[in-house]
């Protein structure tokens, strides 16, 4: 992957231009953790890449992201930049491209995502970040207090690298992380997401969770069921748990499981008619929040005679000529009372 990236770097520098990886990818690479995607940094502007790359994505709104897919990578190339006004604690409402790569790393969240690397493989440390990645340790680029205040969501940013990363927080962040907490509701709902999903998602959701708590953060977040989300089997499981769905967005058939698994949650999941109704998947949701046991919901679900009512081997036109009245509710009454027969 780093060498793919390089070429790319080496193409922009040829059109005389400057370019370093940057970001996540370089932190992985020197924690030694696989990145699913690349940002580069440079000061050729989103049109300037254009007559570059042929595979550019102009960004969608003004200021974001150049992306390119190349080998199967995708690169987010960002036009080194200077944020100047912020409002309401968000990203900022104007930036001004500039000219060096020190200005741009000064404007990043956390010393961890300030590493570069050049055109020729070279790591560049221009903010000293190197012991902070060494010792493990989350810190603001620049006064803690200042940066949250800017962009609140970097308090969800910050718990989302120190769970991922099995990273400290340093104590400036904590006491600014405390004094600015009350911001996240200025955040959007669906910014906020993003990164909880990746707190649930990760394989230490669990601490994520308890540092999402030491902050009292489930009050500012609105997830009050916060504390009682121990089981992290998947993601699906913790927003389930959490009960969201009026509050977070989720797509369609996410609030229908969610639904569904809550519905299935006030019911004996061992039941035949409980695994009959919500089906495996729901109850085995339904099993990790209530600590069941998973596999003995698998034998029950798998040793029901009839899995829907598809599989009752009569169909309404017997139903009638059996009844011979016209159809009516009864039907309905009818494969119900088959249903229960069947699977009792
Ligand atoms: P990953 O891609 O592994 O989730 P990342 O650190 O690359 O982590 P991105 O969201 O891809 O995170 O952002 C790329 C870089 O842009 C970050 O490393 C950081 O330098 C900067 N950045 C992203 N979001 C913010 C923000 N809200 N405030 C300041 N800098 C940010
Ligand atoms: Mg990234």
């Amino acid at each position: 992957m780093l060498e793919k990236a390089i070429e790319i770097l080496k193409v922009i520098h040829k059109n005389g231009y400057q370019a370093y990886i940057v970001g996540g990818f370089v932190r992985n690479y020197l924690l030694g953790i696989d990145s699913n995607d690349i940002d580069i940094t440079t000061n050729a502007t989103p049109k300037q890449l254009q007559s570059i790359f042929d595979n550019v994505l102009l960004p969608a709104t003004n200021y974001g992201a150049v992306i390119i897919n190349n080998n199967g990578i995708r690169y987010e190339i960002t036009t080194f930049r200077k944020e100047i006004s912020y409002k309401d604690n968000r990203k900022p409402l104007e930036i001004e491209y500039i000219d060096n790569l020190d200005q741009d790393l000064l404007r990043r969240d956390f010393t961890i995502n300030t590493m570069c690397i050049d055109k020729d493989g070279k790591v560049i440390d221009l903010l000293k970040a190197k012991s902070d990645l060494e010792n493990r340790i989350i810190k603001t680029v620049g006064n803690a207090n200042d940066k949250l205040e800017e962009d609140a969501l970097r308090i969800l940013r910050a718990i989302r690298f120190a769970a991922t990363l099995n990273f400290n927080l340093n104590q400036d962040l904590i006491v600014a992380i405390n004094n600015k907490k009350h911001l996240l509701k200025n955040i959007s709902k669906e910014r906020k997401k993003e990164e909880l999903d990746k707190i649930f998602s990760s394989q230490n959701a669990r601490g994520g969770i308890e540092l999402l708590l030491s902050f009292g953060l489930e009050k500012e977040l609105e997830l009050d069921r916060l504390p009682y989300c121990d089981s992290t089997d998947s993601l699906i499981t913790v927003w389930s748990n959490l009960n969201v769905i009026d509050k977070y967005p989720f797509t369609n058939s996410e609030k229908a499981i969610i639904r569904d698994v809550n519905n299935a949650l006030k019911e004996d999941n061992y039941e035949a008619k409980t695994l009959y109704k919500y089906g495996l998947y729901v109850n085995q949701i339904a099993a990790s929040i209530k600590h069941l046991d998973k596999k003995v919901i698998t034998e029950l679900y798998n040793s029901l005679p009839i899995k829907k009512r598809q599989d009752i081997d009569i169909s309404t036109e017997e139903i009638i000529s059996i009844i011979n009245k016209p159809p009516s509710l009864y039907i309905s009454e009818i494969y119900n009372d088959l249903e229960n027969q069947i699977l009792y």
